[in-house]
This record gives structure tokens, sequence and C-alpha cells, in this order.
């Protein structure tokens, strides 16, 4: 029997809260990390995508953090992209009762973000561009940060972002907590353990490269003409959709024709400003939009459950994008249908991806899709925000 939130030492008004959201028993990840994180230890984790890494960080941040003072958060997360940050602040702020969580990043004005910081915030979500930003600006102090959070470290270093990280890491409390994530724990990770970290434990769940079996997996041959006419079959049959184009002006052109076609589609690409981009995925996350057509820079990060059907409308670089791509769907236990599509002269490229990924489906002509009831949505943390807000007297008890 895996142990319940509480006998892992959660407080009550916490469980409560998840319970309200619809989580009751931890998934793995958060068996093994919630218990030693609340001790204070420091923790390097990897488990696949989806597997709840965020409240197995969340949950011990929002039972622990001090209260903040103007312009002193007391918790750090660190985001490799603004969509991953905003997505954290608004995962834990549906748990967090009277701490106050806000993220920071690029793309998006200043004001409002110093505003916030000048009036108190206990847990800080935030892109190291902006943050590095907002310090040079005297917006924010980050000296009374003792718990600090590295999410998808890998994916921060793929990013260039590893420079700035450790000169964030260096204004924080030297006596401090570290807890890092990272789908790998090889190379540049291992040296920020190694310079950052105290005696961290390790904790590692399911395999080291993700589990991509959990999806259904089709490479389907297309001429150039019949591409857009397969991907919008798929689209129809399977529901919520993420179709991946190579570059910013194919993903503009497929969401165009798309929507011709009377499909609901919209791109989204580094080429957005942020707020368009933001606005974008919520309407992705409502169903407003049934396919997202993104560019690999847009798609790191994105978290959204019930994604029905990831499509390589391009193919992916190499097996790593692949995999990164294809991990979109089939999240938190559900199925989900990724297709490839595959164009003459790119069966050998597709057959290496496959080998690499022991992926041994037969590369054939499109195939009709059982149509399927599209997976529940996912529900809405901002329903669940705020409800049981007390004032922050509680904070005496901290
Ligand atoms: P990861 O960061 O590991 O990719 P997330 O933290 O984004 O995964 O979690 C994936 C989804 O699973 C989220 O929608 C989250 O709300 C949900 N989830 C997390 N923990 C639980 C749980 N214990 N029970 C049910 N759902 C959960
Ligand atoms: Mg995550």
């Amino acid at each position: 029997m895996p142990p319940t939130f509480a006998q892992l030492g959660v407080p009550e008004s916490i469980c409560r809260a998840l319970k309200r959201n619809g989580i009751h028993k931890p998934f793995e990840i958060q068996a093994a990390v919630i218990a030693d994180a609340m001790e204070g230890r420091d923790i390097c984790g990897r488990a696949p995508t989806g597997s709840g890494k965020t409240l197995a960080f969340g949950i011990p941040l929002i039972a622990n953090v001090g209260q903040a003072r103007p312009r002193r958060p007391r918790a750090l997360i660190l985001s490799p992209t603004r969509e991953l940050a905003d997505q954290i602040a608004s995962e834990l702020r549906s748990i967090s009762g009277p701490i106050t969580v806000e993220a920071v990043y690029g793309g998006v004005g200043y004001a409002n973000q110093r505003k916030k910081l000048q009036r108190g915030v206990d847990i800080l979500v935030a892109c190291p561009g902006r943050l590095e930003d907002l310090i040079d600006q005297r917006a924010v102090s980050l000296h009374e940060v003792d718990q600090v959070v590295i999410d998808e470290a890998d994916r921060m270093a793929d990013m260039g972002f590893l420079p700035a990280v450790r000169r964030i890491l260096g204004q924080t409390a030297s006596q401090r907590q570290t807890v890092m994530f990272s789908a790998t724990l090889d190379r540049d990770v291992a040296k920020l353990t190694r310079d950052y970290q105290h005696r961290p434990i390790t904790h590692e769940v399911g395999d080291a490269t993700p589990d991509i079996k959990a999806a259904d997996h089709r490479f389907w041959t297309v001429d150039k003409t019949e591409r857009v006419g397969v991907c919008i079959d798929a689209v129809t049959a399977s529901g919520p959709t993420i179709v991946f184009c190579r570059t910013r002006h194919g993903s503009d052109r497929l969401a165009r024709q798309f929507t011709q076609r009377g499909v609901k589609a919209a791109a989204i690409h580094g080429g957005h400003a942020q707020n368009r981009r933001t606005r974008t995925l919520k309407e992705f996350i409502d169903g407003r939009v049934e396919a997202l057509i993104a560019t690999d820079v847009a798609a790191r990060g994105i978290h959204v459950d019930s994604v029905a059907c990831v499509i390589h409308f391009d193919p992916p670089e190499d097996h790593k994008a692949y995999l990164h791509r294809s991990g979109r769907t089939a999240r938190a236990g559900q199925t989900g249908l990724v297709v490839s599509l595959v164009q003459n002269g790119q069966h050998a490229d597709a057959k290496k991806i496959q080998q690499k990924l022991g992926l041994h489906e037969p590369i054939t002509s499109p195939r009709r899709l059982e149509h399927s009831a599209a997976p529940a949505r996912r529900r809405n943390p901002a329903q669940h925000r705020q409800k049981w807000r007390k004032p922050r007297s509680r904070a005496s008890s901290r």
C-alpha cells in the first residue's frame, strides 16, 4: 500500500485542498520525495513527464515556506519556460491557502511583477532571464530565499540557462534547501548537484528514458499533398491534438489551413508575444482550440493533460526530439496516440528513430482511426483557487 499524503507528513490543510482538487493518493515520485523534502533535505529527482513532480516539490514548499517581506521571497522555483512557470504557479496556488505564489518571466511588462514583489511573494516561480533583470532593478532580492527548486534542470541546460542559474543560486541564502528535478541526471546536471547541493538524496522513478510505450505510435507514409487532410482526420477522430512543425512560418500556415477547413487551430511559437502564447495555451486547455500547432521551442514545458494525440507533421530532429514531443500525450496514466507523417525520402530517418527507441511499428499508409471520445478535460485549477484563503495572521504558526 502506498502511503497517504497525511502519512508522509503533509499538513491537514494541504491534504484537504488536494482532495478538493481530486488528488487523493500520492504518485510514486511524490511518495518517494515528500517526506525527505519536508525534513529539509536536498533532493535530486528524476522521473518521467507526467509523473507529478510539481506537487512532489510543491507540497513541501507550501508546508514549510516562511513568510515573505516586501521584495524578499522565501522560496524560489526556477523554470526554463514561461508556460511552465505559469503552470507551476497555478497548480501550487490551487493548494496554497494563504501562502502567496507568483510567477515572473519575460515577454510581458515589468510593472505588474514589480507590484506583486513589492506586496510580498512567499513562493516565487521564475524564469532565469527575467529574474536577473528584476534583481538588477532591485525589484527583488534573493537573500532570504532558503528553499530553492530547479525544475527541468536538463532543459535549463539545453537552453543555455545554467550560467544564469548559477549566478542566481549564488545570491540565495547559503543555508538553504536545494531540490532539483531533471529528466536526466548526467553531465551538466551532475555538475549542478556537485556544486550546489549538500548531501542530496537521489530519487529516481521509472526508466531513464520516458515511458513512451504508454502511447500508441503510428507511422504513416503520406504525400506532401495529403498531409494536411490526414492530419485533420486524425484531429477529428482523436480530440485535443498538438501538431509539431519545424518552423514558425510552417506552423502559422498549417493553423490557417486547419481553420479554413473548419478545425479550430492556433499556432504557438517563439515569434508570438508572451501574452498571445499564454492566451493560446489557455484556449487549448479550455477546449476552444482543438489543435495546437507548435514548434519545438514553444512546446518545451507545455504540460497539459488530456492531450489525446501528438502529430509529427514535420519529422523530429532526432529520437530525443521524438520523445520530447510525444511525451505531451499519454500523461498521468492516460492513453494517447502519436502519429508520424513520413514523406518520401524520410523513411530512413524514421526507421533510425524507431530503432533508437525500440519501436517496431510498421510504416503504413494512413489508417482510419476509431472515433474516440476525447478524454476528460483538465480540471481548471482556477476554480479551486483561494476558496479557503484565511487572513495572513495564520503565518504566525509557520
Ligand atoms: P511532471 O512535472 O512530472 O511532468 P506534473 O507535475 O505536471 O508532472 O503532473 C502531471 C499531472 O498529474 C498534473 O495535471 C497533476 O495535477 C496531476 N497529478 C499530480 N499528482 C497527482 C496525484 N497524486 N493524483 C492525481 N493526479 C495527480
Ligand atoms: Mg514538471
